[in-house]
């Protein structure tokens, strides 16, 4: 048996090899050496991107807290209040691992201590007429899970906030899994936060597995890094105690039969992509559909908590929360991503210097900006041009 593409390609080499004698191993090597021909029999579909295809830009604000996600409790005159806010750019990654640790924060607060409903995923559990009521503000990812796990565990839940999707930074994401993206300062890490990470990391991973085949709400997917340099590659994370944790097989330097890519180094590594806007969808429905309220209002200070019935609280107001709380230690980086028409035949991903591509069911997402201590969510064309032309570069250079 032989396949198109080798076939095309011998046929190639032996045109041109006409005039050497024979057509031993060294001589094809060197015709093919010289036509440069590539050897790769992995097909991928292209990508047709474009300027002209991009239709929508959007610019989100990363909920960044310089030493790490804010969950703790605090008292508030007749309030408890949970914050369970400050994920950064890893907050779809870490988000029911988050939701689980608020959640325990309540609990621990519940007086008089009762039997708490079962806490396993797929447990139906609707709240009973003496069900213990929690507000939580926020309907963003970190606000949703946080309702459905509290929901889980038996209690009735209101969620209260200013905007909903696709008004939030939670709808403008690139959606992969990248659990330490921009989470905090390097040098800031405690062993109680890597404590905390590695709760969040274990229970978050694990949940999504548990959404693999629910349509395509989260898949597995190839990303191709592609470089043009032999720079070193950045594997997941060079901390010892990220890498122990590590839930991602390693990424492989391709060599030139296993990518079509025309660039001297090519990783290949294997991650998960979130669809947003559909799990969105579900977990909104899925918190109606188990008894939850959704009410629209706008906190500005603490104090407006004190209005609200319920005497628990958890505060998942994402970048929101610098006005509420004066968190010093809470700074938005900007974001910007462009959608290019959707290909439903291309199923990997492409990174490269500076610009990055999701293969999303809502588009072709085309990322890669940071922009630290910016409020501005204006989109910028020209990011767009620089990030789309970056990946237009190498997909029309695709062997195809
Ligand atoms: C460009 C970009 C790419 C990203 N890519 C990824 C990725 O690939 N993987 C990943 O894991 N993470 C990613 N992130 C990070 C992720 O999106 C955030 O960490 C996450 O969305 C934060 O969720 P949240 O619920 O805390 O905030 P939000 O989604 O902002 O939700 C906050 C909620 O609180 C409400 N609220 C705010 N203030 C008030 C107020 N005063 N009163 C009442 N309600 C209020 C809002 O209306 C909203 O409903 C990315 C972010 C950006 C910007």
């Amino acid at each position: 048996m032989i396949d198109r593409r080798s076939f095309l390609r011998k046929s190639a080499i032996a045109g041109t090899t006409l005039g050497i004698a024979s057509c031993t191993p060294s001589a094809l090597r060197i015709a093919e050496k010289q036509l440069n021909i590539q050897y790769s029999s992995l097909y991928l579909p292209k990508l047709r991107i474009s300027l002209d295809r991009v239709v929508k830009e959007t610019v989100g604000l990363r909920p960044y807290r310089t030493i790490g996600p804010r969950i703790e409790k605090e008292e508030l005159g007749s309030k408890t209040l949970v914050h369970n806010y400050g994920h950064g750019g890893s907050g779809w990654s870490l988000s029911w691992g988050s939701a689980e640790l608020a959640a325990n924060l309540v609990d621990e607060s519940w007086s008089p201590k009762a039997p708490l409903a079962s806490t396993a995923a797929n447990t139906l559990v609707l709240p009973t007429s003496t069900a213990q009521k929690v507000a939580v503000i926020g309907c963003g990812v970190i606000g949703l899970t946080t309702a459905r796990t509290l929901q889980r565990r038996g209690y009735e839940v209101t969620i209260y906030t200013k905007e909903m999707a696709p008004d939030i930074t939670s709808s403008k994401a690139t959606g992969t899994w990248s659990p330490t993206h921009r989470l905090i300062d390097s040098d800031k890490k405690t062993d109680t936060f890597f404590e905390q990470f590695k709760q969040m990391h274990q229970t978050s991973f694990l949940t999504y597995q548990n959404m693999l085949g629910l349509g395509d709400k989260v898949v597995w997917t190839d990303t191709y890094d592609v470089r043009q340099d032999l720079r070193a590659h950045g594997d997941f994370s060079r901390d010892d105690k990220y890498t122990l944790m590590r839930v991602l097989p390693k990424s492989q330097l391709l060599n030139k039969k296993e990518h079509p890519f025309k660039a001297p180094t090519v990783y290949r590594s294997t991650s998960m992509v979130f669809n947003i806007p559909s799990l969105l969808k579900m977990y909104t429905n899925d918190f109606l559909r188990f008894g939850g309220t959704v009410k629209i209002q706008e906190f500005k200070r603490m104090e407006d908590f004190d209005a609200l019935p319920e005497k628990y609280i958890v505060n998942c107001t994402g970048i929101g929360a610098k006005e509420i709380t004066g968190d010093e230690y809470l700074t938005p980086i900007s974001g910007q991503l462009a959608f290019v028409i959707p290909q439903q035949e291309v199923n990997y991903r492409i990174a490269t210097k500076n610009a990055y591509t999701i293969n999303r069911k809502d588009g072709i997402v085309v990322g890669g900006t940071h922009k630290m201590g910016s409020w501005d969510t204006t989109p910028s064309r020209e990011d767009t041009e620089r990030m789309v032309l970056a990946i237009k570069e190498v997909a029309d250079a695709m062997y195809t």
